[in-house]
């Protein structure tokens, strides 16, 4: 398939091409720029929603609940599962698509897992770009979902419109999750597995925490699940909407959206830039030579890395 043919059919939403060109994504291929340019005028439509938290919480189970919401409403909706640590897809991502079996033979729900393989700048520039192609195919709803809790999922989840973040008893506590820095991007807390005994302290954990923050102009509330037996799962998706109600309202969508591009163009451009300063590098042994035998100094090293590599 050539690429012209490739965003064609992602345009029209063809499942073949979407899965394709996610692959593409993952693998770094040479005519992703091509691609990312074919498609990037028909993006910005769909909303995304991240889910994050610790294995085990719930995160699959919601998200299926969640593709069950957009579709009642009439809505395509599409599940990305994103391993930031693994280059390979892992056998919980597996997992993950046979708690989402009921729509797998939904015309209008694409799920799919994913890990990098050679994408330049890693699953946290990799991830936007899978979004952008299930948004250009026109899924309205994109659920994010990743594995953990780490810095690398921190910072894909911050990239969608309404961030999640999944609780539940026995599976780290509250301070856990501020640790990893979580508490700042999340816009809806949830705490599932409420059926089971020590959820309520969960929740009052959580909200003495969040107490303890600075206050923000969205206040994220704190609801609780039991998302195997369907319950709380329409005051989440409620939440949701009520938030991007709200971010819409108040600019705070653009400005969101502004600011993830922008930073994700600093992140390319680090990227691509650090590839070639390795190249520069490689191919002149005696700049690395000077710079052990204390002729040049690291400043000046830069300055000429920044010359030669902006050259070539
Ligand atoms: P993930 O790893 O965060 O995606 O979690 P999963 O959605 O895969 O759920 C992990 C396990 O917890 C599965 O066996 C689910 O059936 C179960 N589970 C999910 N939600 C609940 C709940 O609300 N209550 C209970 N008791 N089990 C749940």
């Amino acid at each position: 398939m050539d690429v012209a043919t490739l965003i064609e059919g992602v345009l029209t939403g063809e499942r073949r091409a979407v899965a394709r060109a996610i692959s593409l994504v993952e693998d770094g291929g040479e005519e992703l720029p091509a691609l990312s340019a074919g498609i990037f005028e028909r993006t910005g439509v769909a909303a995304t929603l991240g889910l994050t938290g610790a294995p085990g919480v719930g995160k699959s189970t919601i998200a299926g609940a969640l593709v069950a919401r957009a579709r009642l409403g009439g809505m395509r909706a599409a599940v990305l599962a994103v391993d930031p640590t693994s280059p390979y897809t892992g056998g919980a991502l597996l997992g993950d698509r046979v708690r989402m079996q009921e729509h797998a033979t939904d015309p209008d729900v694409f799920i799919r897992s994913m890990a990098t393989r050679g994408h330049l700048g890693g699953m946290a520039l990799a991830a936007p770009e899978a979004v952008r192609i299930l948004d250009a195919a026109g899924y309205e709803r994109i659920v994010v979902e990743t594995v953990g809790v780490g810095q690398a999922e921190v910072d894909v989840a911050a990239a969608t419109d309404t961030a999640i973040v999944v609780l539940a008893s026995g599976f780290g506590d509250a301070v856990q999750v501020a640790k990893a820095g979580i508490l700042e991007i999340a816009d809806v807390f949830v705490v599932n597995k409420a059926d089971r005994d020590g959820s309520g302290q969960v929740v009052r954990d959580l909200q003495q925490m969040l107490h303890l923050g600075p206050k923000r102009a969205w206040d994220p509330p704190v609801l609780t699940t039991t998302a195997t037996a369907g319950e709380g799962l329409d005051g989440l998706w409620e939440a949701v909407e009520r938030h991007r109600t709200w971010l819409s309202g108040s600019g705070g969508l653009d400005a969101k959206r502004r600011a993830r591009l922008r930073r994700e163009v600093e992140s390319l451009a680090s990227a691509r830039f650090r590839a070639r300063a390795a190249r520069v590098f490689d191919a002149d042994p005696a700049l690395l030579a000077d710079l052990e035998a204390r002729r040049v100094d690291p400043y000046r090293a830069a300055v000429i890395l920044e010359d030669r590599a902006a050259g070539g």
